[in-house]
């Protein structure tokens, strides 16, 4: 088995490299030098969502101990948002979702005198994420939810290796999760990128059989090492049989219409809909279901304007 050396990185907080161990040299070389191939595992990105970083822990531990089983050039272990983290929000009071801004389209249109905390963790972590070869996105929800895969554009292949029951792509086209969050940096140059929704906080994933369940925590450690062997970087034995995820292409988002709306009921994700079915009231105008979908990611508490629920359709 391969050994490795820890790096933290001296100029980015919350950045740490796990290389292969090689020449002194290599100590000092920027990410784009490092040995590769460089994998990314982000984590942390939203600061509520912290499963990600025991799964770094847990990589950590085992290239500590010599049992680390990749066999690529160098793990970027990145925890994205350190400043909401230490608050225990997704993102901090006066700032923006770092997962929205990574494109650094605000740097065309926001004087840097406004930037936020994000803003700029967004600018300091852009050559990083331009340097990786293929990376790994790990959060987890607030309201109950299976885990899920995200593939983005190129990736379904990889998504599909991941042990988990559901895989989702198309969001690219469909929704406002595009060229913003950080993993489009690696998806934009055709490399394999894959976030994955890890569950649901404080509940444990109860659907019938599914490969990797548990909390988020556990989840997010399980996907992992199937990530990396599915990238055909990982020399541990193979998971025991999976049966194939169910996948689901993204197809329309629908927009918190008023304030005061609200779910008739709470939805679950990947809860069954129908076109027509009552789906939420503001007290005046009731919103009905327009096709006949799978719900994604159900939250009627984003701000206005913001997508409260995701439909998806049945993809091969
Ligand atoms: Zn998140």
């Amino acid at each position: 088995m391969p050994t490795f050396r820890i790096h933290p990185d001296p100029d980015l907080p919350g950045v740490v490299r796990v290389v292969r161990a090689g020449r002194p040299e290599q100590d000092a070389l920027p990410t784009a030098e490092l040995p590769g191939p460089r994998v990314g595992v982000l984590a942390a990105l939203h600061g509520d969502e912290p499963c990600g970083l025991r799964a770094h822990e847990w990589l950590l531990e085992h290239a500590r101990a010599g049992t680390l089983a990749f066999t690529g050039g160098t793990l970027v272990l990145v925890h994205g948002n350190l400043e909401a983290t230490r608050l225990g929000v997704r993102y901090t009071p006066d700032g923006y979702d770092l997962n929205r801004i990574c494109d650094l389209a605000f740097m065309e249109t926001l004087p840097e005198a406004e930037w936020g905390y994000e803003h700029h963790r967004a600018r300091a972590l852009h050559p990083l994420l331009c340097a990786l070869d293929a990376g790994l996105d790990l959060h987890s929800a607030h309201a109950p939810t299976e885990p899920f895969a995200i593939a983005l554009e190129g990736s379904l292949e990889v998504a599909r290796q991941l042990g988990v029951d559901w895989v989702t792509h198309g969001w690219e086209e469909a929704s406002d999760v595009g060229s913003g969050v950080a993993l489009a940096r690696v998806s934009e140059r055709g490399r394999p990128a894959v976030a994955v929704e890890c569950g649901g906080h404080g509940e444990l994933a109860q659907a019938e059989g599914p490969a990797v369940r548990g909390t988020p925590e556990q989840v997010a450690i399980a996907v992992v090492p199937r990530f990396l062997r599915a990238l055909g970087l990982w020399e541990g034995p193979a998971p025991s049989a999976e049966r194939p995820p169910r996948v689901l292409r993204v197809h329309s988002i629908l927009g918190k219409p008023s304030r005061a709306f609200r779910f008739l009921r709470p939805l679950r994700g990947f809860e069954r809909l129908e076109a027509g079915q009552p789906l939420g009231s503001d007290g005046e105008r009731e919103v009905r279901c327009p096709i006949d979908c799978v719900a994604l990611m159900p939250n009627d508490e984003v701000p206005l304007g913001k997508p409260y629920l995701y439909l998806a359709l049945e993809s091969a």
